[in-house]
């Protein structure tokens, strides 16, 4: 997991500002235990190892925040985060598809199910993926639902460090024109390239931060 780096240097726009203040709020198992259904909440999905916590971590400047949702007994939980008393973000579980019982599995669908069914704050869903295996069952899964539900979707490619420039920017252009097939022009459905390593598309991540959650 990439760590975020200290205060130096870091962006100072309010979403940036906002975001460095966020807190471990709880973790929650089933439906019950989810934090009132207020304010503004946005949520972060990824199969594991795509690259989620160090996205995360990066995107709201604080180091190991994210570690929390990777302690066991948390990771098959929904991790709430509080940015302020209105705002929340929203660490989805993931899974490495593959190896994953069936039972897990379906737990992992009722849960995510339930937290999408009717949850009247959530503003939009960031799904991060590993820009060299974009698109997984995983991410396939994940925007069916949001596309079920017109949530708004920001698509992260994770990693663009890994690639060249021209390769990433050719995976940005295939996952656009698979997203639009999902979406229409005219909803909110974005992607971008992104790299906790490099520390690049942060900002525009925050923008999308900033427009969901009024920040
Ligand atoms: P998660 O399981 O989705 O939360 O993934 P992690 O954030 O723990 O990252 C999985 C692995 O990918 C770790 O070894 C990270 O150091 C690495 N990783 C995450 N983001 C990047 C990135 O932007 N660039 C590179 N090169 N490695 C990354």
């Amino acid at each position: 997991m990439i760590k975020a780096k200290g205060a130096s240097g870091e962006a100072t726009s309010p979403a940036a500002i906002a975001l460095r203040r966020s807190q471990f709020l709880l973790g929650a198992a089933r439906a019950r235990q989810f934090p009132a259904d207020s304010g503004w909440e946005v949520a972060v999905a990824g199969r594991s190892n795509a690259g989620k916590s160090s996205a995360i971590n990066v995107i709201t400047g604080l180091r190991g925040l994210a570690r929390i949702s990777k302690t066991p007994g948390r990771t098959r939980e929904i991790n709430f985060f509080q940015i302020d008393e209105e705002r929340r973000l929203v660490d989805l579980p993931g899974y490495g598809y593959a190896r994953v019982p069936v039972a897990v599995r379906e737990a992992w669908r009722r849960l995510i199910e339930d937290y999408f069914r009717g949850r009247q704050c959530l503003r939009g869903v960031i799904v991060v993926m590993d820009c060299r295996h974009p698109l997984t069952e995983f991410d396939q899964q994940m925007l069916q639902w949001c596309g079920h539900a017109r949530l708004p979707v920001h698509l992260l490619l994770t990693k663009a460090d890994k690639l060249s420039r021209g390769a990433a920017m050719a995976v940005l252009h295939q996952v656009r024109g698979q997203l639009s097939k999902v979406y229409k022009e005219n909803e909110d459905a974005t992607v971008q390239l992104f790299s906790a390593l490099k520390r690049s598309g942060v900002a525009e991540a925050h923008e999308v931060l900033a427009r969901w959650m009024e920040l």
